[in-house]
């Protein structure tokens, strides 16, 4: 399988609560290296951009305004088979759903709040990289 990275964000219910040495050490529990790392509060159009895919959606407006709540960490991770790996490790959008041992499953407050983002594909990982990170910040 090939090295790749995807692009990750720990939401503001997760950065409220303290959580991000706890969510970042199941990210390198799973075998998932940290290349690039930042705490940013987002502003309204970083957010709007970022969830454009989601624009028509009934919960847009509200999750807009949650992703700008507090701070925010986004993140490059880096491994094999990177992207589905982080989404196995974050777990099922609604945390209800999700398997023991992910993130969501151990942190996640409801399927709005739920305390991480992945990039679902290798395209959208890209693009939300580039989002958020110059390439010289990239450390692998
Ligand atoms: N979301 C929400 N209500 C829903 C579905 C999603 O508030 O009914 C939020 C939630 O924060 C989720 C994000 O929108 O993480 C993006 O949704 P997606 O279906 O892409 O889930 P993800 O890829 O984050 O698991």
């Amino acid at each position: 399988m090939a090295i790749e990275r995807t692009f990750s964000i720990i939401k503001p219910d997760a950065t409220a609560r303290n959580l991000t040495g706890a969510v970042n050490a199941i990210i390198e529990k799973a075998g998932l290296k940290i290349v690039a790392q930042k705490r940013i509060l987002m502003t309204r159009a970083q957010a709007e951009t970022f969830y454009a895919v989601h624009k028509a959606r009934p919960f847009f407006g509200e999750l807009v305004d949650f992703m700008i709540s507090g701070p925010v960490v986004v993140q490059v991770l880096e491994g094999e088979g990177a992207i589905l790996k982080y989404r196995d490790v974050m777990g099922a959008t609604d945390p209800s759903k999700a398997a023991d041992g992910t993130i969501r499953k151990a942190h996640a407050k409801s399927i709005g709040e739920n305390s991480v983002h992945g990039s679902d594909a290798a395209e959208t990982a890209t693009i939300e990289i580039a989002q958020f990170f110059a390439g010289n910040e990239i450390v692998g």
